[in-house]
């Protein structure tokens, strides 16, 4: 068996965006452009960048919601990138998406009850006769009443809703869950609150996480690993901690200047990338980045570095990233990233939002 649930290995996702009169593909958008990485039981993997990175299209690709391009999926050690809808099936289960907004991925005219029935039935997890116990069950774990299942989507606040979006997806007993953007839809407090659920279940029920965010501040409390995209590449993956403290790639060291920090001690350097994201429809040849990174040199313009490892796990994609002046602590320290954030972690762990 694979020491791994999920392995994905140069997924490619080109879209057309514009086709000539005889269908034939004059425009494509690169979104994805071959990413790999692995997931490991109990773990959580963060997807991180700005908006259009490609980091979205990835969750989508492995849930199979989009065919990819190229490249493969394995999940639970099986290669199901080529399965049909039917094959795919019993996949499906293990797999779960969680969305960025609770109140349009829930059907309002169905009762919360109903909601967290169907995927019960859809599956044939547990008989008829217990699903109503499965359903209370469900809303308990997600700190929730049994009560609640009578009620609709309407009723209850965002950070309520998204509980009950959890509860779903935990109902066919997933292996892996992607979070998509599960809590930038939601105030400041109630985001501690998502966020310390999201540890509780993965540490009774040993759940996998592909955590997607551009907020780094977030990711800092949730992942165990990180991988940086920039218009469709990883440029930098390895353990989180590792990863913030001590970031190599320039992409990820401007990503990382620009977490907004409130106290006023924490002085830093503030690493500013020229210019806006190139469009995905023409990226710059090469590395991706050399139209805005400082130390972009000649190479950078025609040849796309490898993402090269250390051999500690910690990999970057850049030319001269073991060359480029180290840079620590661009983040402050434990405990100084942003103190209301930090006290509502520890604060609200297992209440109802
Ligand atoms: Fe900058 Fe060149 Fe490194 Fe790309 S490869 S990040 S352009 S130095």
């Amino acid at each position: 068996m694979s020491q791994f649930v999920l392995a994905v290995d140069d997924l490619v996702k080109h879209f057309v965006a514009k086709r000539s009169a005889f269908g034939r593909s004059l425009a494509t958008v690169k979104a994805v452009d071959g990413v790999s990485f692995t997931l490991r039981p109990g773990e959580t993997l963060a997807l991180v960048g700005e908006s259009g990175c490609g980091k979205s299209t990835v969750g989508r690709l492995v849930m199979r919601l989009i065919e990819p391009t190229a490249g493969r999926i394995v999940l639970d050690g099986e290669d199901v990138t080529a399965l049909g809808e039917t094959a795919f099936r019993p996949f499906r289960r293990k797999v779960q998406l969680i969305f960025q907004d609770p109140f349009a991925s829930l059907n309002p005219r169905m009762t919360v009850g109903e909601i967290l029935s169907e995927p019960l039935m859809l599956h044939d997890i547990v008989p008829a006769r217990e699903r109503r116990r499965r359903v209370g069950e469900l809303l308990q774990m997600v700190g929730l009443q049994p009560s609640h299942a009578a009620r609709y989507p309407h009723e209850f606040s965002g950070g309520q809703r998204q509980r009950i979006v959890i509860a779903r997806a935990l109902a066919v007993e997933p292996r892996i869950v992607i979070c998509d953007e599960p809590v930038s839809a939601l105030d400041v407090s109630i985001r501690a609150q998502i966020l310390n659920l999201l540890k509780e279940l993965q540490a009774r029920l040993g759940l996998a996480y592909v955590f997607i965010s551009h907020d780094l501040s977030v990711v800092k409390h949730i992942a165990d690993r990180i991988a940086v995209m920039y218009l469709g590449r990883i440029v930098e993956t390895g353990r989180a901690d590792e990863v913030f403290a001590t970031p190599r790639h320039p992409y990820t060291r401007a990503l990382l200047s620009a977490i907004p920090v409130a106290s006023p001690e924490a002085r830093r350097e503030r690493r500013i990338l020229e210019g806006d994201v190139p469009s995905p429809l023409d990226p710059p040849p090469g590395c991706h980045l050399h139209t805005r990174c400082p130390y972009a040199a000649e190479i950078c313009q025609t040849q796309r570095p490898a993402l090269d490892d250390d051999g500690a796990g910690h990999a970057t994609a850049c030319h001269f990233w073991p060359t480029l002046p180290e840079q620590r602590d661009i983040l402050p320290a434990e405990g100084k990233i942003d103190p209301r954030l930090e006290r509502l972690f520890g604060a609200f762990a297992g209440t109802e939002a």
